[in-house]
């Protein structure tokens, strides 16, 4: 896949852009006073699989918590701040690996150089983040609602009150909840500009929709070589959101790590449980410890056809009447009853995680 070249930016020891692995990022949905709960959430988000976090800094009281915040925080965090720039400045003071801030919304020139002169002195990336459902007012009128053309327009003059200012420190967002339109957003945008570009589909909804609206919207850019890091939103527990974001990388193969289950979609030819036995090993695989290379592990219905369909597979079973086999890369290397499979296959996933384990 020929991704997009784009500038580099680091956000604490991350490093977003240029060619780097795609970066997975969330954003705590706690109040960000409430230190303790944020902080276990955002222990909770690293161990999930997230790379940097944002937190929404909406006052005085949630800037002032940042400092115990990105002291004891396991992830990079990012401010997320709309408007007021003393907010920013108290972030950046508290230790803060980057801002998520719209310069145009901040206001008199001054207040936006000294927002930029304090990033700079600490070498943190600022992003600019348009959201089709606050527009700014001139652009929904003169474009007639919220479309592509007037998401680029907005993000190019946050862009380019930073560089007049000599900054360019950044990366740019442009969500929409409409996957057509942030699409059709972010492939304008990243053939005028090389920032390096956060994508996500906003207020993508619940599982079911997050879901899809999250893979179609995030993957179609990621085919397409465009995106540095990425959000995948959905309503409820961020955490529950990075399994997703994984999955989307793993599925492009632009991750080449952790485990993918492969399994058939069964047919007139499975006389075994495949459904139970897929949740089964699902629920094995997403209890392991990270790891470094991938593993892929394969549930399959039937023993004429399995082991061939899933030949790209690391490990993997195909059930039969009373008896299936155990498979490697497409080569048959044991045939057990029925009941010894899951065992058997269990048994070599932990060899497997031994081998490839971090820890
Ligand atoms: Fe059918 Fe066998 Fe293919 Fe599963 S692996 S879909 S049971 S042919």
């Amino acid at each position: 896949m020929q991704r997009r070249k784009s500038t580099e930016v680091r956000v604490g020891h991350v490093v977003i852009g240029a060619g780097n692995p795609i970066i997975v990022q969330s954003m705590t949905n706690t109040d960000t006073r409430n230190v303790k709960e944020t902080l276990k959430q955002i222990t909770r988000l690293a161990e999930a699989g997230c790379q940097i976090v944002r937190v929404a800094v909406p006052d005085q009281g949630a800037a002032a918590a940042l400092k115990t915040i990105c002291g004891q925080s396991r992830l990079p965090v990012i401010a997320d701040i709309h408007f007021d720039y003393k907010l920013a400045l108290e972030a950046v003071e508290n230790g803060v690996q980057g801002l998520r801030i719209n310069p145009g919304n901040i206001g008199e020139k001054w207040k936006i150089r000294e927002v930029i002169k304090a990033v700079q002195e600490k070498g943190l990336p600022i992003r600019i983040g348009v959201n089709a459902g606050s527009l700014e007012k001139d652009l929904l009128e003169s474009h007639g609602g919220p479309t592509a053309v007037g998401l680029v327009e907005s993000a190019l003059r946050h862009v380019r009150i930073l560089e007049e200012e000599g900054y360019d420190h950044l990366k740019i967002s442009l969500k929409a909840s409409s996957v057509p339109l942030m699409l059709d957003a972010y492939r304008q945008i990243a053939g005028l500009v090389p920032y390096s570009l956060h994508l996500g589909v906003t207020e993508a909804g619940t599982v079911r929709s997050g879901v899809v609206k999250s893979a179609v919207g995030i993957g179609t850019l990621l085919a397409e070589g465009i995106g540095d890091t990425i959000r995948v939103s959905l309503t409820g527990d961020p955490a529950a959101e990075i399994p997703i974001a994984l999955d989307i990388l793993q599925v492009l193969g632009l991750r080449d790590k952790g485990t993918e289950l492969i399994s058939c979609p069964t047919c007139g030819r499975t006389q075994v449980n495949i459904e139970r036995m897929a949740e089964q090993v699902e629920e094995k695989l997403s209890k392991l410890p990270p790891l470094k290379k991938k593993l892929s592990v394969a549930v399959m219905g039937c023993i004429v056809n399995g082991p061939g369909e899933a030949r790209e597979a690391d490990i993997g079973i195909a059930g039969g009447k009373g008896s299936g086999l155990l498979f490697q890369k497409g080569e048959i290397i044991a045939r057990l009853p029925e009941k010894e499979l899951l065992p058997a296959l269990f048994a070599r996933i932990d060899e497997f995680v031994k081998d490839y384990s971090q820890k």
